[in-house]
């Protein structure tokens, strides 16, 4: 835990500003480096996921994954845009990725989201109307059946042989699947 105080002397005060936490963490890394160990790009399991930023969801601890293997895609709700397919399809064609999971997650940010007042209010404020959907969804079952439809139904997506979707519950760290 990083905590930010202000009127220390010194290295930390000196720190304190808009990228404090960054130049912490950057602190840490030089602990990674030596701690680092040789990994090939290739995922070992031959996996990809896909699943929510969401800060909760510790993917490696909930399916007992380490480094090196499986590729994991982030981004808000997990859903599967244009920009996951791209990374699915170089995760399968360059890294020999095989299988997907689709993991979303109970108490999303995007749940119940009401998504046109969001755009009406960013608009508002930015001056310009964004040109993609932000994800909002109102059921979770659903809107892993949808991620699950949209990587089935693309044609740069070749290996479909094990798609399946879940739900984490951020509450148990337990993960139920979706039925397509
Ligand atoms: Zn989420």
């Amino acid at each position: 835990m990083i905590e930010v105080r202000n009127g220390e002397r010194g290295e930390r005060a000196q720190s304190v500003g808009s990228d404090y936490v960054t130049n912490r963490l950057l602190a840490r890394n030089r602990i990674a480096v030596r701690r680092r160990s040789e990994l090939a790009k290739f995922p070992r399991m031959r996996l990809a996921i896909v699943t929510c930023m969401d800060c909760r969801i510790d993917v490696y601890e909930a399916l007992g994954l380490t480094s090196g293997d499986a590729n994991v895609l982030r981004n808000a709700g997990g859903i599967v845009t244009d920009d996951v397919i791209r990374s699915l399809v170089l995760s399968q064609r360059l890294l020999g990725t095989r299988e997907v999971i689709l993991m979303h997650h109970t108490d999303c940010g995007l749940h119940d989201l009401d998504e046109e007042r969001f755009v009406d209010d960013l608009a508002a404020a930015s001056g310009a109307r964004p040109p993609f959907e932000f994800g909002a969804f109102r059921d979770v079952d659903d809107d892993v059946r949808r991620s699950l439809a949209r990587v089935i139904d693309s044609p740069f997506v070749a290996e479909k042989g094990s798609v399946r979707g879940f739900v984490y519950d951020v509450a148990t760290a337990q993960v139920r699947e979706v039925r397509p």
